[in-house]
């Protein structure tokens, strides 16, 4: 017994084999047919990007390399979000579909930006504290006439499509476990697939298939195996039990699916992405070794029932966040004289990956940025080689590139004509070193790592470190050759943090930037040929749409994210309005000003002892500064605490004990903290806002450390002549 709905999608197809139609109509519902064929509805964007290949790729070319620069704002829907905007919107029957930051989801008309529904499912704000990287969302699914959201507190929601209407509802994750959901689904087959996060906090990572109908769960597959004195779940756990040691799963052993997938229909396989470990250091995760499968791997499994059939470990024995959960893109490329069915990935570690994706077979890797941690990939062995600067179990190390990789999550996109892949890549380096006296504490930062102002490194000092990071960040957008493996082109940004890109079949690539800009290059050269100012940093990939024979370029601006949470690279832009931003040729809507703040650092008369500054600067680096940033310095994103003023600082052990800003995101720590604790850290932090007022808000000043610091880096690592 088929639904009406599934009549309907049926005579909407039979129509078009009938009528030999080019287009396969709207007017119906979405199906796994419209996805497959995507390229004959090319005005809309039907999936995550675009694709089932997931290749950010859009036919449309009225927008070309020639006439780029009359591109203008067509209009801008304010989202009166302060938060990271990373959605990559979905385009339906002249309609945008977006979401935001808590997981909030908007209806557009996507002609005008006239507001059609907006759903909010209510995440208590507390939940944002187990949110290593903003409480950002990417995107919803949509099949039939339903989208599916994932929310940052663990539940897949399913919508009507018309009315924004709650159809089912199902939690994913155990509520007890600090698990959080930033990705977007994508449906196949009838199945919502979700994963989640938390590797940093202590989980255990896993995919899950839910029917589309009525929220059924069909099928999961885990990533790392569970305790081995119960029942593995599958055959695919028993076989990675082999590669694990100790009691990993006290912790959670990581391995979250928080990002990637991509589909072959003619193949019928599901790939995904899997991060790191919990905790981050191997030594203490897996003691006795052991790669840890299915850590930073891409896996190859039969959506129909979640079954393995093949994996591709990126980095065996994870220590260092290195993620393989970043942008998978499948193409058919032509290999030593032979077309190949590839996947391609340019996961954290810093290696561009060509796989055989019938096989799992490595075809190539190569260094896309700066590396250290390995020499080179082994094609025979198909296995990393790590280099000396790799091991920080004895001593710190200085490896590259940082946790948040040469590449996170901001996606990629392949241009079928150039053949090219666009990379939103980073160079960085970060200190690396074991926490010897690592406890768990469940529901907190648990990476077995010593970090931030918390203590030496062994390496370098944590002053260093903070101007190191201010100085050898960097930013840049390549243009890669993956058949080659080597770098076309490249454009160098301001910052580190910028944003996904989209590439299109007028010869263009479009990426916004974090010091605030929307930028089209020449797909095949890199010339830039138009640009934009957008107010607030951009992250998010832009996508690109048609109506009425009018092309759309369409991107969310909203300056947020991982980087910004701990690292003080700012955007150089104070717009904290996130906005969905529309642009189309000859458009000519203007953004308002950017309100200028008015804030000054207040600090107190009386300044603390300096053992109670220097104690309450360690206690800052474990618990403060993942979100504050180091050293206090905020990325512009959550409040800067030099800038506190007396009234809050009155309310101070309130807050950080008593939870009274709970519903604000910022939860009470009286579990890790007492008040002599908090004391030493307002004595801390009372001693930054004294250094900021003082000298650290000139910029001399800061250049004149970061010089001396960068001359430091040089003769202490020997790593960057
Ligand atoms: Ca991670």
């Amino acid at each position: 017994m088929k639904s009406a709905g599934e009549i309907k999608a049926l005579l909407t197809i039979s129509m078009c084999v009938c009528f030999g139609l080019v287009q396969v109509p709207l007017w119906a519902e979405i199906a796994g047919v419209h996805i497959i064929n995507a390229d004959n509805e090319p005005g809309s964007w039907l999936t995550h990007a675009r694709t089932y290949a997931e290749e950010r790729y859009s036919p449309l070319n009225e927008i070309d390399a020639d006439n780029v620069s009359r591109l203008g704002l067509a209009w801008y829907f304010d989202t009166n979000s302060s938060r990271g905007l990373e959605a990559s919107p979905l385009l339906i029957d002249g309609v945008i579909y977006t979401t935001l930051a808590w997981s909030h989801v908007h209806a557009l008309d996507a002609r005008t930006g006239s507001h059609i529904w907006h759903f909010d499912p209510k995440v208590p704000k507390a939940w944002g504290s187990k949110a290593c990287c903003d409480v950002v969302n990417r995107g919803v699914a949509a099949w039939g006439e339903r989208l599916f959201v994932g929310t940052i507190d663990g539940r897949l929601i399913a919508l009507d499509r018309n009315s924004g209407a709650v159809i089912w509802e199902k939690l994913t994750i155990d509520p007890e476990l600090p698990y959080t959901i930033t990705g977007a689904p994508r449906v196949i087959k009838g199945k919502v697939l979700i994963g989640n996060g938390g590797a940093e906090y202590g989980v255990r990572g896993y995919l899950s298939a839910y029917s589309v109908d009525d929220g059924t769960l069909l099928w999961r597959f885990y990533t790392v195996p569970g305790d081995p004195s119960k029942p593995f779940e599958s055959k695919a756990m028993q076989m990675a039990a082999a590669t694990w040691h100790g009691q990993w799963w006290e912790v959670g052993g990581g391995g979250t699916v928080w990002d990637s997938m991509a589909y072959d229909p003619d193949l019928d396989l599901l790939y995904f992405g899997v991060g790191n470990g919990s905790p981050w250091n191997r030594h203490i995760r897996s003691p006795g070794g052991g790669d840890n499968l299915f850590l930073s791997s891409v896996v190859a499994v039969t959506p129909d029932n979640g079954e393995y059939v093949w994996h591709y470990q990126t980095t065996p024995g994870d220590s260092w966040d290195y993620t393989a959960t970043q942008h998978i893109i499948l193409a058919d490329l032509p290999i030593d004289g032979t077309v190949r069915k590839v996947l391609m990935q340019a996961p954290k570690n810093g290696f561009f990956y060509v796989l055989d994706r019938s096989t799992g077979e490595l075809l190539s890797a190569e260094k896309y940025t700066r590396v250290n941690w390995a020499s080179h990939v082994d094609l025979q062995s198909g296995r990393p080689v790590e280099t000396e600067q790799a091991d920080h179990s004895e001593t710190g190390k200085l490896t590259q590139p940082m946790p948040l990789g040469g590449h996170n999550w901001q996606p990629m996109a392949f241009n079928r004509d150039t053949g090219l892949v666009y990379i939103p890549a980073m160079e960085s380096t970060a200190s690396y070193s074991t926490d010897r006296s690592f406890t768990y504490l469940k529901g907190h930062w648990n990476t077995g790592q010593s970090s931030g102002d918390a203590e030496s490194t062994g390496a370098l000092s944590p002053a260093l470190m903070a101007a190191l990071t201010q100085t050898l960040l960097r930013g840049r957008l390549i243009a890669w050759d993956p058949v080659q493996q080597r770098e076309a082109w490249r454009v160098e940004h301001s910052g580190m943090w910028n944003g996904g890109v989209l590439t299109t079949a007028g010869n263009l690539v479009f990426q916004g930037s974090g010091d605030g800009r929307l930028v089209a290059y020449r797909a095949d050269s890199g010339e830039l040929l138009w640009q934009t100012v957008t107010r607030t940093g951009v992250i998010a990939p832009p996508i690109s749409y048609r109506l009425d024979g009018e092309q759309y370029v369409a991107v969310m601006a909203g300056w947020g994210g991982a980087a910004p949470l701990v690292i003080s690279q700012a955007s150089s832009v104070n717009g904290k309005n996130g906005r969905l931003l529309v642009y189309k040729l000859g458009g000519r809507k203007r953004l308002p000003e950017n309100p200028t703040e008015a804030l000054k650092p207040m600090p107190p008369k009386e300044p603390g002892s300096p053992e109670s500054v220097a104690r309450g600067g360690a206690l800052y680096g474990l618990y403060c500064a993942r979100c504050h940033g180091a050293r206090a310095v905020s990325g512009g994103l959550l409040a800067d605490l030099r800038y506190m003023q007396p009234g809050v600082r009155q309310l101070f052990k309130e807050i950080v004990l008593g939870g009274i800003f709970n519903d604000k995101g910022m939860i009470s720590f009286a579990d890790v903290l007492n008040e002599g604790d908090v004391a030493a850290i307002q004595d801390y932090l009372n001693e930054r806002s004294r250094a900021l007022l003082e000298y650290e808000s000139s910029p001399e000043w800061w250049q004149a450390v970061q010089t001396w610091f960068f001359k430091q880096a040089l003769r202490v690592a020997g790593l960057f002549l």
